[in-house]
Protein backbone atom coordinates (compact mmCIF):
# COMPACT_ATOMS: atom_id res chain seq x y z
CA UNK A 1 0.00 0.00 0.00
CA UNK A 2 1.61 3.28 -1.53
CA UNK A 3 1.18 6.52 1.31
CA UNK A 4 -0.32 9.38 0.01
CA UNK A 5 1.73 10.92 -2.97
CA UNK A 6 3.40 14.00 -1.40
CA UNK A 7 3.30 17.14 -3.48
CA UNK A 8 5.19 19.74 -0.94
CA UNK A 9 8.03 18.99 0.37
CA UNK A 10 10.14 21.78 2.45
CA UNK A 11 12.95 22.84 -0.15
CA UNK A 12 15.44 23.27 2.40
CA UNK A 13 15.09 19.62 4.26
CA UNK A 14 12.59 17.97 2.22
CA UNK A 15 10.43 17.28 4.83
CA UNK A 16 6.42 16.69 3.90
CA UNK A 17 4.64 20.02 4.55
CA UNK A 18 2.54 19.38 7.27
CA UNK A 19 0.20 22.63 7.47
CA UNK A 20 -0.02 24.85 4.42
CA UNK A 21 -1.54 27.20 6.49
CA UNK A 22 1.87 28.20 8.28
CA UNK A 23 4.21 29.50 5.97
CA UNK A 24 7.76 28.26 7.06
CA UNK A 25 8.31 24.77 7.90
CA UNK A 26 7.56 22.75 10.90
CA UNK A 27 10.77 20.89 11.02
CA UNK A 28 13.38 23.35 10.21
CA UNK A 29 11.71 26.52 10.42
CA UNK A 30 13.03 27.64 6.67
CA UNK A 31 10.20 30.06 4.76
CA UNK A 32 7.91 28.06 1.96
CA UNK A 33 7.40 28.91 -1.07
CA UNK A 34 3.84 31.09 -0.98
CA UNK A 35 2.55 28.54 -3.83
CA UNK A 36 2.60 26.08 -0.95
CA UNK A 37 0.49 27.85 1.06
CA UNK A 38 -3.25 27.99 1.25
CA UNK A 39 -4.50 31.65 0.51
CA UNK A 40 -6.70 33.23 3.10
CA UNK A 41 -9.86 32.64 1.25
CA UNK A 42 -8.87 28.80 0.83
CA UNK A 43 -8.55 29.26 4.97
CA UNK A 44 -11.49 30.29 5.43
CA UNK A 45 -13.33 28.14 3.22
CA UNK A 46 -11.64 25.32 4.87
CA UNK A 47 -12.58 26.79 8.60
CA UNK A 48 -15.96 27.22 7.23
CA UNK A 49 -16.38 23.20 6.64
CA UNK A 50 -14.91 22.60 9.88
CA UNK A 51 -17.43 24.33 11.38
CA UNK A 52 -20.12 22.81 9.58
CA UNK A 53 -18.77 19.17 10.00
CA UNK A 54 -18.84 20.20 13.99
CA UNK A 55 -22.38 21.66 13.50
CA UNK A 56 -23.39 18.41 12.04
CA UNK A 57 -21.74 16.22 14.42
CA UNK A 58 -23.26 17.88 17.10
CA UNK A 59 -27.11 17.36 15.93
CA UNK A 60 -26.45 13.82 14.70
CA UNK A 61 -24.77 13.03 18.06
CA UNK A 62 -26.34 14.94 20.43
CA UNK A 63 -25.30 12.24 23.82
CA UNK A 64 -21.69 12.29 22.23
CA UNK A 65 -19.62 15.29 23.12
CA UNK A 66 -16.58 16.56 20.94
CA UNK A 67 -13.55 15.58 21.90
CA UNK A 68 -12.44 19.71 22.26
CA UNK A 69 -15.05 20.23 24.80
CA UNK A 70 -13.49 16.87 26.93
CA UNK A 71 -10.41 18.33 26.44
CA UNK A 72 -11.91 21.92 27.42
CA UNK A 73 -13.73 20.23 30.57
CA UNK A 74 -10.67 18.21 31.45
CA UNK A 75 -8.55 21.40 31.49
CA UNK A 76 -11.23 23.33 33.82
CA UNK A 77 -11.25 20.68 36.32
CA UNK A 78 -7.11 20.99 36.68
CA UNK A 79 -7.67 24.82 36.92
CA UNK A 80 -9.50 24.25 39.74
CA UNK A 81 -7.52 21.70 41.64
CA UNK A 82 -5.21 23.80 41.70
CA UNK A 83 -7.78 26.58 42.93
CA UNK A 84 -8.18 24.51 46.10
CA UNK A 85 -4.40 24.01 46.44
CA UNK A 86 -3.78 27.48 46.20
CA UNK A 87 -6.47 27.61 49.07
CA UNK A 88 -4.34 25.87 51.63
CA UNK A 89 -1.75 27.83 51.79
ZN1 LIG B 1 12.17 22.11 6.38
Amino acid sequence: MDDLPIKYKCPACKQAVLNRRVGHCLYCSANLPLEFLFSNEKIARLDEEQRKRDELRKWTNPGQTVERSDAVGRFIEGAEVIGDIGELF
